[in-house]
């Protein structure tokens, strides 16, 4: 056999040999969907309760939140996720305590964990089970979590009782 014929013989095979290996490949390619269904679905997409999603900070209608800017989600984060910053205020009763400032938390790095939620006295925190956070640059995914405007909500006025 000289070249030109060796060299053809070769390319013939090796075209061959592609296309086995692609069969299955291209049988794929070319079949209906039937197990992938998002982004389709987007609109009725919902994940499961337990799904860790996002940590977000508990406020009410009056925009109240319950962190009291202890610190101690902050400390038990494993990954230096948290950042509580506080002041200290002077209460009307004339008691000096601390204020929540910012509450930032950096999606980026968060290990889903949930130490944070579980370790608050004050159950400030939560997760939500959203799931697109896709964005461009990793400072996008720090957030804060108190909202504007919002405050420590009021201590429940104890009960007075008479005897
Ligand atoms: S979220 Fe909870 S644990 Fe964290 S600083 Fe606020 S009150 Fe303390
Ligand atoms: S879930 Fe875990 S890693 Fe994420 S902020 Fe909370 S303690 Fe930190």
């Amino acid at each position: 056999m000289n070249n030109a014929s060796e060299y053809i013989v070769n390319f013939a095979r090796g075209t061959r040999s592609l296309l086995v290996g692609m069969r299955a490949t291209l049988r794929v390619f070319f079949r209906a969907k039937t197990t992938e269904r998002y982004p389709e679905n987007r609109a009725t997409l919902t994940m499961f309760d337990r799904f860790r999603g996002e940590l977000v900070m508990l406020h009410d209608e009056q925009n109240y939140h319950r962190c009291t800017a202890c610190g101690i989600c902050e400390m038990n984060c494993p990954n230096g996720t948290l950042r509580v910053t506080s002041e200290w205020v002077v209460d009307e009763a004339g008691k000096k305590k601390k204020s929540l400032v910012e509450y930032q938390y950096d999606l980026g790095s968060c290990l889903f964990c949930q130490l944070c939620v579980r370790t608050c006295a004050q159950q400030a925190l939560g997760f939500l089970p959203t799931f697109e956070h896709a964005v461009f640059t990793r400072g996008k995914l720090i957030h804060k979590l108190n909202r504007e405007g919002s405050s420590l909500a009021p201590k429940p006025v104890a009960e007075s009782h008479t005897v």
